[in-house]
């Protein structure tokens, strides 16, 4: 017995030891030439992806083209107004989860003047599956009294007439005038967002800029269809998490460093 607790004490003792030395060790200073760099800006702009030449952007879009000649948004609605409905109830929402909510709601309002006389309680009960939905039941009935009081009921046709609608921001125009009326707009969500940025068509930090990015570099022929094309490519193809590289129709064309292809 005596022998083992010996033996014990003489481990504990060495244990202890041994942090001493590592610590003297650690206190030394490292010789100058040892010491790392941090990477240079320099190195950092050998880095950068080259942008992308005006051939190698038609012929991604032409691609997109011939695999999916007429794409179609996934939000269901029956004319402007439930359009514009539908896009204001699916910030921070999958479209899947508000065409749930929106089927029996556009079923009995199609209108304005249909929604106004449901009331805000019983369009916050049909959407209540939906985030964020009191506010926005308080915004959808909120701009249809303003499109019956300042539009004669119609969804406008400019940016900033849309944009002056309750819960109706930059990118609700922008779905708005390309779906509903053909404009080439470029309504960035956080698909096309990704994309813009992971393949090095148009890189930005806020959306934005990858709007005016992307308006710039796409054909005019293409622009009717391109956000179709991307929203769709970032929520089937070039995924947050797992990017399908190896299925991609661009993958040769992507500046992506992470690319798995
Ligand atoms: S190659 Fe990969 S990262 Fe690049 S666009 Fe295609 S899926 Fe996205």
């Amino acid at each position: 017995m005596a022998k083992i607790i010996r033996s014990q004490r003489a481990s504990t003792s060495s244990v202890r030891s041994a942090p001493k030395k590592k610590a003297a060790k650690a206190a030394k200073p490292l010789p100058k030439r040892a010491a790392k760099k941090p990477a240079t800006k320099a190195a950092k702009k050998v880095a950068k992806p080259k942008p992308w030449t005006a051939e190698q952007v038609y012929e991604a879009f032409d691609r997109f083209r011939k695999a999916n000649p007429e794409p179609k948004g996934e939000l269901e609605h029956l004319n402007p107004y439930t359009l514009l409905v539908a896009v204001v109830l699916s910030a921070q929402a999958t479209d899947a989860g508000v065409n749930k909510a929106t089927r029996a709601l556009f079923a009995i309002a199609d209108t304005p003047e249909k929604m106004l006389e449901l009331g805000e309680d019983r369009v916050r009960d049909y959407i209540k599956t939906i985030g964020l939905y009191r506010n926005k039941a308080r915004n959808v009935i909120a701009l249809s009294e303003k499109l019956i009081a300042e539009f004669g009921s119609e969804v406008p046709r400019t940016r900033a007439e849309i944009e002056s609608l309750p819960g109706a921001g930059r990118k609700t125009a922008n779905v708005v005038l390309n779906m509903a009326f053909g404009e080439h707009t470029m309504a960035v969500d956080t698909h096309v967002f990704r994309v813009g940025n992971r393949t090095g068509l148009a890189p930005g930090k806020t959306p934005l800029e990858v709007e005016l990015g992307l308006e710039k570099v796409i054909p005019t022929e293409f622009m009717l269809h391109a956000h179709h094309w991307l929203i769709l490519h970032g929520r089937y193809t070039c995924l947050a998490r797992n990017p399908r590289c190896d299925v991609c129709l661009i993958n040769d064309l992507c500046r992506w460093p992470e690319k798995t292809v």
